[in-house]
């Protein structure tokens, strides 16, 4: 290309794709051991399970793996159905992404477009940010209230050109949650323009009580759909699937914005395997709370500030030594999740691993924040 034409390109694309700033994930083990030189990394960046897949989705992956030649099911038939016996829905509620993110961009792409609003909670998940720009919306981000989703200032923010709510509950990257009651009362005040997005990527996780069954709400016919993940708790997040669960003419909608292929065929077989697998589950389930009892002992020792968490993460208060304790840990094989893309300067976010790493992420962090 010649030069002087670079320019050329800000004036085909539009202004509110050039403004969108790009998802930054936790840095993959492989390039810190390329970069840095070291044969140990250990990753609490990115809320994956420590305990890996369950042994039964990786029996299953294996078993299908001279298939790949094979287009996958694009409907997911028998996924769908045993997801609906499990989630006591019927399969047409039901549509599988390309990881729950994809869900959300299907979304964005359906009932978004110029002029119109999407609304958050603020720091939340950053995808429901960039998917609305993509689509050529505006995002409106209502601050959080004490780490928390606050529904009060979200239904105050509804208008006429609000499409969809997005609520991560629990909330990534505070772990906090919205309660049944809160919840209920955003149901009962949208218009029927709008549609809640219940994202419960952490549903497995939580042990709070007053969590919402959210599936209520989709059976009463109401504008709300949940979205789940196998990424978490299932351990299938290299995989990339997900799903989404609403009344059926909002389902039959998001389809026809859904790519014929968008779930291939080993993410669906390992997805059933791990479906089944209820030991796994228990384990992951038991492992991240025995850890998190452990890491809030030891955070409460060296005096570190955290918000209590529903999840397998926990936000750390970090203050002005948040760069030097990242860049440290990094040094030492450990990759934790800066939140400065989250507006959260002095804090890190550690998702909870094994004992093992749990302990030597306390006696590195220890060494720089003391
Ligand atoms: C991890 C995460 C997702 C994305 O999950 P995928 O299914 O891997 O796309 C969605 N929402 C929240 C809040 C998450 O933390």
């Amino acid at each position: 290309m010649k030069r002087g034409s670079s320019g050329f390109l800000e004036k085909i694309v539009p202004s509110e794709i050039l403004q969108v700033k790009p998802y930054v994930p936790g840095k993959p083990i492989e390039e810190v051991k390329r970069e840095l030189g070291l044969s140990k990394v250990i990753k609490l960046a990115s809320n994956e399970n420590p305990l890996g897949p369950s042994p039964e989705a990786v029996e299953a992956i294996c078993r299908y793996a001279s298939q790949v030649h094979l287009y996958p099911d694009g409907d997911c038939y028998y996924l769908k159905r045993e997801l609906a016996l499990h989630l006591e829905v019927e399969p047409d509620n039901i549509i599988l992404g390309n990881g729950s993110d994809e869900i959300v961009s299907i979304l964005t792409r359906v009932f978004i477009q110029e002029g119109k609003e999407a609304i958050m909670g603020y720091p939340s998940f950053l995808m429901y940010k960039i998917d609305t720009q993509l689509a050529r919306g505006k995002i409106i981000c209502v601050p959080l209230n004490d780490f928390k989703i606050d529904i009060d200032a979200i239904i105050k923010a509804i208008n006429s050109n609000t499409r969809i709510i997005f609520i991560s509950n629990p909330n990534n990257p505070t772990g906090t949650i919205v309660t049944r009651e809160k919840m209920q009362e955003l149901v009962e005040n949208i218009p029927p323009w709008v549609l809640v997005v219940c994202d419960e990527a952490y549903y497995e996780y939580v042990e709070d009580s007053l969590y919402p069954d959210s599936l209520r709400w989709v059976k009463e016919g109401k504008n709300v759909v949940v979205l789940r993940t196998f990424s978490k708790i299932y351990g299938l997040a290299g995989l990339r699937i997900g799903y989404g669960v609403a009344r059926k003419e909002i389902i039959s909608i998001l389809n026809r914005a859904r790519p014929p292929f968008n779930v291939n065929l080993l993410a669906q077989v390992a997805a059933r395997a791990s479906l089944k697998d209820k030991k796994h589950l228990l384990k992951s389930k038991n492992l991240i709370k025995e850890e998190k009892k452990f890491l809030y002992t030891k955070l409460k020792e060296l005096g570190v500030e955290f918000v209590p968490s529903q999840t397998n993460f926990i936000l750390i208060k970090t203050g002005n030594k948040t760069e030097e304790i990242i860049n440290n840990l990094l040094k030492k094989g450990i990759i934790v999740r800066g939140m400065q893309a989250y507006n959260l300067p002095d804090y890190i976010r550690l998702t909870i691993g094994t004992r093992e790493e749990n302990e030597f992420f306390i006696q590195e962090f220890r060494k720089t924040f003391r």
